[in-house]
C-alpha cells in the first residue's frame, strides 16, 4: 500500500492512535470483520512505552514491561487482521460524511467511522535530569510506579488534584513524600488539601521549584529551590514524581468534536460516542479520571463495538 498518494483512500474504519485504547479497538474491529486501519501516531505504543515495568494489567501474573506489553497489543491486532500503519494524522474534516482524514498532510482516507484513540500527555517540568532519569526513577504516574518505592522516600511535583491524589497514595506505601508546591496555596480540591496536610509522612515545601533531578543513572535526590528566599535545600530520595497535569491530544478535532474547556473530547456518558455521528472516542484523550491501561483497552472495545453497531445501523457493513 503507497500511502504517500494523493488519491484518497476508501476505508470502513479508521483508528487514529495506538495505545492500550486503539489496538483492542483493532482487535475487536477486525473479529468483526470491519477491516480497520490503525495509523500508529507520534508515539506508537503510547504512554506505556515510557514507562517500565507494568504489574497492575490482569493477565500478566508475573509484570510486563511497558513496551513489550505494547508489541504484544499490537501482534495480536495485526493476527486479528487490523491493518497497522506509521503515519500520523495531520488534519480532519468532519463537516459530512464519509468524513475525511489526513496522514502525514498528504495522505488523504475517507471514512465510514471513525475511532479517536490519540491518548494524553504528561506535562513534565522540562529538566535535562527529568528526562534523562525518566524510567529510571522519574516517572509521571505514581498509581503505575509507586509500587515499586515502597519504604523509600519519594519526591513529587504539582499542587492539583493530581498531585494531592498521588502524594496520598505514595504517602501509603513510602516512608516518606517530599511535594514540591511552586506557590503560597495549592490548587486542589479544600478537602485533598486538608487531607494532605494531615498525612504526616508528607512534607509540603511551598514556594518551591525543582532546581535539579539528582543522579546519573537513577534517581538518587533532588534539589528544591525555595523562590522566596532563594535558598536551595537538597532532599535524598528514590523517586521523583511529576503530576504537572496532562495534556489531552485532541488538537486536529478542536473544529468539530465537543470537548471541555482543557481539550478532553466529551463523550456521551455509557458510551464512546462523540457529538459527530460515527466518530467516536475512547482512552485517555476521553478521560481524565482513570487513565489506566486497562480502563483505556475497555473504552477501546466499547467504541469498536459502538462503531460495529453504527455501521450496521447505517446498513454500510
Ligand atoms: P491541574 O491543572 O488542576 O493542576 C496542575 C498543578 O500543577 C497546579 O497546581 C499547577 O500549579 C502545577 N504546575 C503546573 N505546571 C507546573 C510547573 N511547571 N512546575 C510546578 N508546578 C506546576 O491538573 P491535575 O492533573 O491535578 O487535574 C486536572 C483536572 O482533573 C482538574 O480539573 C482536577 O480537579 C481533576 N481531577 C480530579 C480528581 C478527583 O476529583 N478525584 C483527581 C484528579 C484530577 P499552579 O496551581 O501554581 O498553577
Amino acid at each position: 500500500m503507497d500511502n504517500n498518494t494523493t488519491t484518497p483512500e476508501k476505508v470502513h474504519v479508521l483508528i487514529i492512535g495506538s495505545g492500550p485504547a486503539g489496538y483492542t479497538a483493532a482487535i475487536y474491529a477486525a473479529r468483526a470483520n470491519m477491516k480497520p486501519v490503525l495509523y500508529q501516531g507520534i508515539q506508537p505504543g503510547g504512554q506505556l512505552t515510557i514507562t517500565t515495568e507494568v504489574e497492575n494489567y490482569p493477565g500478566y501474573p508475573e509484570g510486563i514491561q511497558g513496551p513489550e506489553m505494547m508489541v504484544d497489543f499490537e501482534k495480536q491486532a495485526k493476527r486479528m487482521g487490523a491493518d497497522i500503519r506509521w503515519g500520523i494524522a495531520t488534519k480532519v474534516d468532519f463537516s459530512e460524511q464519509p468524513y475525511k482524514v489526513w496522514i502525514d498532510d498528504e495522505h488523504l482516507i475517507i471514512a465510514d467511522a471513525i475511532i479517536i484513540c490519540t491518548g494524553a500527555s504528561a506535562k513534565w517540568l522540562g529538566l535535562e535530569s527529568e528526562q534523562r532519569l525518566n524510567g529510571f526513577g522519574v516517572s509521571a504516574c505514581a498509581v503505575c510506579d509507586g509500587f515499586f518505592f515502597r519504604g523509600k522516600d519519594v519526591a513529587i511535583v504539582g499542587a492539583g488534584d493530581t498531585a494531592a491524589e498521588e502524594a496520598l497514595y505514595l504517602s501509603k506505601l513510602c516512608t516518606s513524600v517530599h511535594m514540591i508546591v511552586r506557590r503560597d496555596a495549592m490548587r486542589a480540591s479544600k478537602v485533598m488539601q486538608d487531607r494532605v496536610l494531615n498525612a504526616p509522612n508528607i512534607k509540603v515545601y511551598w514556594n518551591s521549584v525543582t532546581d535539579e533531578v539528582l543522579g546519573d543513572h537513577k534517581v538518587h535526590g533532588v534539589r528544591i529551590k525555595n523562590t522566596e528566599t532563594n535558598t536551595t535545600e537538597e532532599v535524598a530520595v528514590s523517586g521523583f514524581f511529576v503530576a504537572i497535569g496532562h495534556k489531552p491530544n485532541s488538537d486536529i478535532f478542536k473544529p468539530w468534536v465537543d470537548m471541555d474547556e482543557t481539550g478532553y473530547i466529551n463523550t456521551i456518558p455509557g458510551t464512546t460516542k462523540t457529538n459527530v455521528e460515527g466518530v467516536f472516542a475512547a482512552g485517555d484523550v476521553q478521560d481524565k479520571n482513570y487513565r489506566q491501561a486497562v480502563t483505556a483497552a475497555g473504552s477501546g472495545c466499547m467504541a469498536a463495538l459502538d462503531a460495529e453497531r453504527y455501521i450496521t445501523a447505517k446498513g454500510l457493513a
